[in-house]
């Protein structure tokens, strides 16, 4: 039996958003307003107001910004902490900087499923890996500087780019040039950094917007739930112990305090962790070769790594108090929060 009761499955992040959203009961899903864009927060003692490019506006009690790395809802955070009453949550504006960039294109799965491949070189690398149905590509190259400058890379910059590995080996049998789509092609700099302050006034920050990881060890999306199923546990108990549905400006502050250091320590564990394995698989430095090269492909060392590093770490992963249901995957390592049965009180 594996440590968590499944293999590790590659599939299409938006199926899984489309599944979540669609799996919502349509009472919860009519308060979805997809397709809106926002432009502008204003947020005060007593609430917040966000405005959308349309004109639309929304209130509420908070906002939680979870629009990823080139996030506006920071940047409004960024312009409102020039007033007085913000200044001590001021961070910089771009907060991070990129290293590296990354080509990733997917095909249908050309080869057995459930494999995950890693060829190396210096300053570039290749990751392959293989879902039920189709298979991710993603090449990674160093950059010449560091850079906060936001780039598109065109069509032809992609095609140019993934020619340059055409005769990279993605497995013993195929090379980049017999695999590679550029109908599905994307392209970016890797910017890589951890927001100093996650939060301000009625504004909070989650996933991408706030800490932004290398993907090599596949760990932003994952950050980027723990974020949000822990801040909800803690605004969910506030306003069971508060008498109506709102919380004060205080509390929520507090609130948004204690999910920042509760989250601190693992984003910037993953942080770490990712930043050098997009190291290791391009030999950054001549540590990095000899790990990436001799130490992390033993057998040895992955078991030792997941025994004593990953799954303690994994264990601790969070799932939303409030919400009840039937854990049917059953590993041999208990989770320290399973999720809630029916017949279980909270
Ligand atoms: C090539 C690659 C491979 C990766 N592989 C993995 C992996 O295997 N595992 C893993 O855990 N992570 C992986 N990641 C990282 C993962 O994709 C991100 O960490 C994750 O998508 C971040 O989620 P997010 O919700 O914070 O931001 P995003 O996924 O960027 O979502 C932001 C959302 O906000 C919306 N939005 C933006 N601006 C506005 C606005 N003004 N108004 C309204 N909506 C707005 C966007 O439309 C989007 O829907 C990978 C990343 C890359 C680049």
């Amino acid at each position: 039996m594996s440590s968590f009761g499944l293999e590790p499955i590659a599939f299409h992040r938006a199926e899984l958003v489309q599944a979540l959203l669609e799996g919502l009961p349509e009472e919860a899903r009519k308060k979805y307003h997809v397709g809106q864009k926002v432009v502008n927060i204003a947020t005060t003692e007593t609430g917040v107001v966000v405005t959308c490019a349309n004109g639309t506006t929304f209130t509420g009690s908070m906002v939680l910004g979870a629009d990823g790395v080139h996030s506006q809802t920071r940047k409004i955070m960024h312009k409102l902490s020039a007033e007085d009453r913000f200044s001590a949550c001021r961070n910089p504006e771009p907060p991070f900087s990129a290293h590296y960039r990354c080509l990733w294109s997917n095909t249908p799965r050309p080869c057995a499923a459930g494999l995950g491949n890693n060829t190396q070189g210096k300053d570039r690398s290749l990751m392959w890996i293989t879902g039920r149905e189709r298979a991710w590509l993603l090449l990674y190259e160093k950059l010449p500087e560091p850079t906060q400058e936001p780039k598109r890379y065109t069509k032809e910059e992609m095609d140019d780019f993934a020619a340059s590995f055409a005769d990279w080996p993605v497995n013993d049998d195929l090379k980049v040039k017999d695999i590679y789509d550029s109908s599905t092609a994307g392209m970016s700099n890797l910017d890589e950094g951890v927001l100093e302050h996650w939060s301000l006034g009625r504004i909070v920050l989650a996933g991408d917007a706030c800490h932004k990881f290398t993907p090599n060890a596949g760990l932003g999306f994952t950050n980027g739930i723990q974020d949000v199923a822990l801040l909800c546990n803690l605004l969910h108990n506030a306003t069971k112990s508060s008498a109506g549905p709102d919380i004060g400006f205080d509390e929520l502050e507090q609130i948004f305090q204690e999910y920042q250091s509760s989250r601190k320590e693992p984003t910037a564990f993953d942080f770490g962790v990712s930043a050098a394995a997009t190291r290791s698989h391009a030999w950054a430095t001549p540590i990095y070769w000899f790990v990436g090269r001799f130490i992390y492909p033993l057998y040895a060392f992955q078991w030792l790594l997941m025994k004593y590093v990953v799954a303690p770490r994994m264990k601790q992963s969070r799932v939303l108090d409030y919400v009840f249901g039937e854990d049917r995957i059953q590993g041999r390592i208990p989770w320290a929060y399973p999720i809630h049965t029916k017949s279980k009180e909270l």
